[in-house]
């Protein structure tokens, strides 16, 4: 029987568009997953192809080189990546999906021409760089700071936990261009062949291993004006507007997540016995494999609801703070279950559940933590 968030929401593009974006994952990324996570990185071809495919441009306006879909095309998109076995991988090549709503939203015709079909046909690398070695969730007190100086500005400061960020061709960074707090903050496109730029580090994370996490610094980077993206100290809501795509985006790859750990359980608790009988006969098995799909199957059809509404213009902010919270703690428990239930073999690199049980982890911290989520939440109710 079709899920229910799929009878509620998908149409048959959606579907049909489901079917062509697992055989790309399927064929041509998901059998080198294990390779590209022990190399900690995968070619940079790979963006070449998925641009040819159609597929990283999928929810972007054809003006721009996308493929004219809706919201949910990504969310599918998104769902079938983390579907290669690696969300690092998805992460990776989802980094467009952060850098180019804000251009998209607020930039010049200009920009739009210059920069977007370069990202969506894979030729360039996108990165958006918001956090700081100093400030994360706090981003009104960023402190990278950009001079206006004649037509140029000039930039100077560091960002760190950048995703794509050791080979972006392109970063939308958030600068300091006024005073303190949220009404001195800009958005500026840095194409990062602009001396001054430097990645000072890879970091070495926990998960999402095929996926590179940079520290760049910016020393005088000398920037045109006219990369300023929207208006000058106006970037804040820019970016709060894209905090809500991002957010949901992590959410429905977490429910993915989720439900792939189930159905490892599910085969492996019918395949493995135990005093003489498969683990799944034993009840307390049985209720955990419910529990598990319950939640996923709720917050599943929470997260297409909202973006049906995010689709029709919406921006239920409060709803997609609740999302992401509900959908990443979610995902943690079902994951840290399907590691009880594999018992010492979720432990192994081998299984599926050990990488999933350390990417997820990240997904209550980036994007925006569960206690910045609930501080939205309460903000709304008290
Ligand atoms: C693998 C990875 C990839 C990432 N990719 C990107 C990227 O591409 N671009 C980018 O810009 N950033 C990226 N990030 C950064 C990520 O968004 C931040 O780590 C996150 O927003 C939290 O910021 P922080 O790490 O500075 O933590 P902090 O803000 O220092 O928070 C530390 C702790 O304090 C808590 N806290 C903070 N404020 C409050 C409050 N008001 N009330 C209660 N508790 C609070 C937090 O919830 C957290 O538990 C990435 C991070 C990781 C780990």
């Amino acid at each position: 029987m079709d899920r229910l968030a799929d009878t509620l929401f998908l149409s048959d593009e959606h579907r049909i568009f489901r079917q062509q974006a697992r055989r790309f994952v399927q064929e041509r990324l998901a059998p080198h997953v294990d390779a590209w996570e022990a190399q900690k990185g995968f070619p940079r071809e790979v963006y070449r192809e998925m641009g040819r495919a159609g597929l990283l441009g999928v929810n972007f306006p054809e003006e721009v080189g996308g493929a004219g879909g809706d919201l949910l095309f990504g969310v599918i998109l998104g769902e079938e990546l983390v579907r290669s076995g690696s969300s690092g991988l998805g992460a990776s090549l989802g980094t467009l999906g952060i850098a180019v709503p804000p251009i998209l939203n607020a930039g010049t015709a200009a920009q739009k021409a210059a920069w977007l079909p370069r990202i969506m046909s894979g030729e360039w690398i996108s990165a958006l760089a918001v956090t700081e070695p100093g400030a994360g969730s706090d981003v009104a007190s960023i402190s990278t700071r950009a001079v206006r100086d004649g037509d140029d500005y000039i930039v100077n400061g560091a960002k760190t936990f950048i995703t794509s960020g050791t080979r972006a061709d392109f970063i939308t960074t958030v600068v300091r261009t006024g005073g303190e707090g949220f009404g001195g903050i800009s958005l500026l496109g840095i194409e990062t062949d602009r001396p001054g730029f430097m990645v000072s580090r890879n970091l070495e994370k926990m998960g999402w291993h095929a996926s590179d996490t940079a520290e760049l610094s910016f020393t005088d980077v000398r920037v045109p004006a006219s990369n300023l993206i929207g208006p000058e100290n106006g970037g804040f809501g820019v970016l709060m507007l894209n905090f809500a795509t991002e957010r949901l985006l992590l959410a429905t790859t977490a429910v993915e997540m989720a439900q792939m750990a189930y159905e490892e359980s599910l085969r492996y608790t019918r395949e493995r016995q135990a005093f003489g009988r498969p683990i799944a006969g034993f009840q307390v098995t049985r209720h955990k494999l419910a529990e598990m799909i319950t939640g996923i199957d709720v917050c599943r059809t929470y997260n297409y609801a909202l973006a049906t509404r995010v689709i029709a213009g919406d921006r239920p902010i409060k709803e997609i703070a609740i999302a992401k919270n509900a959908s990443t703690d979610m995902a943690c428990r079902v994951i840290d279950q399907a590691v009880q239930l594999h018992g010492g073999f979720g432990y192994m690199r081998e299984f599926l559940v050990e990488r999933l049980y350390r990417d997820i982890r990240l997904y209550p911290i980036g994007g925006g933590t569960r206690e910045v989520m609930n501080e939205i939440i309460s903000k709304t109710i008290i």
